[in-house]
């Protein structure tokens, strides 16, 4: 991966999902992964939510999380990293059906409070705000948080559109 520093520790949100291979343990093992290199130290992590998959609907219930943070990585470099992982999870992308099943996917959700587009990268995650299966989380792990340019996630919550997705908390495991 790019390493590429910057000189103060950034708090950033990871958006973690998965309908393959096993999709809580897909997830559960890449939190871990995040947090054991050196590159990133996890703040916290959210509980495993059920979600029902948007658009393609021919494809099994998504297992989703979200975690927080610290790196001194920059953006890139943390997508980089994000990618990485994935690909240790034997992440395939069908190009003929992008938003089909996968073993892992891995988002950067926010950076710091950084509004970024640039190739290959936009953050905030151009489609978080309309997510209950990130919402959710985040509102878990970071009640009052504010999404640059979108809003508090407890007020996206309540929209009607974000209400009507299926999503829903799963049992902590004993
Ligand atoms: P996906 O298939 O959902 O994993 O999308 C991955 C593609 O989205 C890659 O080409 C990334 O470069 C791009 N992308 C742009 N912004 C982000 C972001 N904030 N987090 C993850 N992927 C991103």
């Amino acid at each position: 991966m790019t390493v590429k520093a910057v000189d103060e520790t950034v708090l950033c949100y990871v958006g973690l999902g998965s309908n393959l291979d096993g999709p809580d343990q897909q997830v559960l093992a890449a939190m871990d992964q995040l947090g054991a290199g050196t590159h990133c130290q996890i703040v916290k992590c959210s509980s495993l939510y059920r979600s029902a998959p948007m658009g393609d609907q021919q494809q099994p219930d998504f297992i989703n999380a979200v975690c927080s943070i610290h790196t001194q990585l920059g953006p890139h470099a943390i997508l980089d990293y994000l990618f990485d992982i994935e690909r240790d999870h034997q992440r395939i992308r069908y190009v003929d059906r992008p938003g089909g099943p996968r073993s892992l996917d891995l988002d950067l959700l926010l950076y710091g409070d950084s509004q970024i587009n640039e190739s290959g990268l936009t953050v905030p995650h151009p489609r978080m705000h309309l997510r209950r299966f990130v919402l959710l989380p985040l509102s878990e792990i970071a009640p009052e948080l504010c999404i640059p340019g979108r809003g508090l996630v407890y007020e996206l919550l309540n929209q009607d559109q974000i209400k009507r997705q299926r999503v829903s908390r799963l049992p902590v495991q004993a």
